[in-house]
C-alpha cells in the first residue's frame, strides 16, 4: 500500500474537501458550527468520546477534595463518611487498610532501600 495515496483518500483530503465546501468535516452532511470544522451533532459526538477519555475529570477531582476536606473537618472516615477514630481520619477499617498499604510501602522500601525503617529505628 502506498502510504501518501492512503492519507490522501482516507483522511485529509476528505477533510480540506469539506472544509473548503463549508461543510461538517466529520460526515460532509451539515455545515459546521461558528468557529468549529465540526456541525451539531458531530461536536456532541466528539464532546462526549473526550468526555469518556478522561471520566475523572479536574472538576470531579475538585469535588472529590471537598468532600475529603468536609469529612476530614466533621470527624468523618475520608473514604467512606463512618464516624472516624478520634484524631484520625479514617474509620477503624479504612485505617486498618491504610496502615496495610503504608506498611506494605515501608517493607519494599526496606528489600529495596537501606535495610532500615526511614526516620525510626536507627
Ligand atoms: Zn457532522
Ligand atoms: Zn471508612
Amino acid at each position: 500500500m502506498i502510504p501518501d495515496y492512503y492519507a490522501m483518500m482516507s483522511g485529509q483530503r476528505f477533510y480540506y474537501r469539506h472544509k473548503a465546501a463549508g461543510l461538517c468535516v466529520q460526515c460532509g452532511k451539515s455545515p459546521p458550527w461558528r468557529g468549529t470544522t465540526l456541525c451539531g451533532p458531530c461536536l456532541r459526538k466528539h464532546e462526549q468520546s473526550e468526555a469518556r477519555c478522561d471520566p475523572d475529570g479536574e472538576r470531579r477531582r475538585a469535588r472529590r477534595r471537598a468532600l475529603w476536606h468536609k469529612r476530614r473537618e466533621a470527624g468523618l472516615c475520608v473514604e467512606c463518611g463512618k464516624p472516624a477514630i478520634r484524631g484520625q481520619a479514617r474509620c477503624e477499617y479504612h485505617q486498618m487498610m491504610w496502615r496495610e498499604k503504608a506498611h506494605v510501602k515501608l517493607v519494599r522500601e526496606r528489600i529495596s532501600g537501606c535495610g532500615k525503617y526511614p526516620g525510626r529505628e536507627g
